[in-house]
């Protein structure tokens, strides 16, 4: 194998989503270091995070139990009135015989944010009492990890369309659950914008020693397409650390973080046939999920099915626009974007097409970000089935297009992790050398 010996990988920080190599440096307070090919942000300085990050993470832990097991709502409705925590509707969910909904309702709502809050208090603790347990990077890779799992807060969105669409028609009532739950969501959203994963890592590997150092220029000359790849260095995408393969080639044949003890590969592996079976599985999935009833509304002992699309309608029909909209959005324009925007990546690649490749890349991160927001849905009906509970009077019950539903949830955010843009750019770096030099035909 034809190996390329590295320039010193402390000196550089490589893109994660267009693995160009830029040059190490420490931002000052307030800004931050972008990759001027994609826009990805690279670094930016922050302080007192490990502090601030246990604090959120205690205070959190110490709302969970009562904001999980406490009721929330309460909904009534000639006399007749329906109680319940967020456990109850998902054991709702098990009951109506859907398993596979209501264990994904149960984790990403109370198992994985419990996780996440233990997780970021022991390894914050940690570091501020300065012990370095050898397994305490893994911890805070799995921690990273459940970051895009954790979705109260589109829970919390559920709850306030389900209050919405019933607002008027059966009286509603606030119980302490509810502000518990709220002020659970605010800690959990507040603790991940405070965690500044650099500094984190940083003082891991350095069991405590945070410093960014300004490092003397590398006199080694970088290879003409400047990324990481060809300067043979590989990017860890748990940590961000960059190890130089030179060092390692004869060693070993796979190779590891050093920093957080990752596998290391130059490309996500099997990404394009991973990603291409994801996106092609939700495509298919989105058929049963959008032409099947996902709830069964029973009025006055007349059942009437309803899809997602006939929701929506009824909304639209209601005058309730804004929430149509939310809906809208969250259940059609999400997952299709979603399955769109992967496809043209994907074909970006295939076909070696590689233009606007800065407004994909944005997009590809717009997708990451967007992921979970199409869950609300099936929060809301997993509400709406639990408390709207009247017998014969009025009830609602889930319909099978929920599991599907769910499944192209979950079939698109692993596609997105699957997904690798770098590869896009490489169509680009490989176009550049193929068009400027016809003296070295010889590839990476
Ligand atoms: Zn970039
Ligand atoms: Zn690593």
């Amino acid at each position: 194998m034809h190996q390329v010996c590295s320039p010193n990988p402390d000196n550089f920080i490589a893109c994660p989503d267009c693995d160009l190599l830029v040059a190490k440096i420490n931002p000052p307070a307030g800004y931050k270091s972008q990759c001027p090919r994609c826009g990805h942000i690279l670094l930016h300085h922050c302080r007192d995070t490990v502090s601030r990050s246990l604090a959120l993470a205690v205070a959190g832990l110490l709302l969970f139990l009562p904001a999980i097991f406490m009721p929330l709502l309460t909904f009534q409705r000639l006399g007749m009135s329906e109680t319940g925590n967020i456990i109850q509707t998902v054991v709702k969910f098990f009951d109506q015989g859907y398993s596979f909904v209501a264990l994904a309702v149960f984790l990403s709502t109370a198992i994985f944010p419990l996780l996440k809050l233990s997780l970021l208090a022991f390894v914050s603790l940690c570091l501020k009492i300065q012990r370095y347990p050898v397994w305490l990077g893994k911890l805070f890779r799995l921690h990273n990890h459940l970051d895009e799992w954790t979705m109260v807060e589109v829970y919390l969105l559920g709850i306030m369309v389900t209050i919405i669409k019933m607002y008027g028609s059966t009286d509603i009532h606030f119980n302490t659950g509810a502000f518990c739950f709220t002020g659970l969501v605010v800690l959990i959203m507040a603790s991940s914008l405070s965690v500044c994963r650099e500094s984190f890592w940083i003082l891991i590997e350095g069991r405590g020693k945070h410093s960014f150092q300004m490092l003397h220029a590398d006199n080694r000359p970088l290879q003409e397409a400047g990324t990481a790849a060809a300067n043979g260095l590989l990017l860890c995408r748990e940590c961000g650390k960059l190890s130089s393969t030179c060092m390692d080639v004869h060693e070993e044949k796979e190779w590891r973080c050093r920093r957080c003890s990752a596998h290391l590969h130059f490309r996500k592996p099997a990404s394009l046939p991973r990603t291409w079976a994801l996106v092609i599985s939700a495509a298919i999935l989105m058929l049963p999920a959008y032409l099947l009833p996902i709830m069964r509304v029973d009025f006055l002992g007349i059942p009437r099915h309803s899809t997602i699309l006939d929701g929506i309608k009824i909304f639209f029909q209601d005058g309730s626009y804004a929430i149509a909209l939310i809906i809208l959005t969250a259940s059609v324009f999400i997952p299709v974007f979603k399955v769109v925007g992967l496809a043209i990546g994907l074909l970006t690649i295939n076909l070696s097409r590689p233009r606007f490749l800065r407004q994909k890349t944005a997009m590809f991160r717009f997708i990451g970000f967007i992921g979970k927001w199409s869950m609300l849905d099936i929060f809301v009906i997993a509400l709406l089935a639990f408390f709207i509970n009247f017998g014969f009077l009025t009830s609602i019950e889930t319909a099978p297009a929920a599991t599907y539903f769910c499944l192209v949830v979950i079939t698109t955010m692993l596609a997105a992790l699957t997904f690798d843009p770098r590869l896009m750019w490489d169509q680009l770096n490989a176009r550049t050398e193929r068009s400027e030099n016809t003296t070295h035909p010889g590839e990476q």
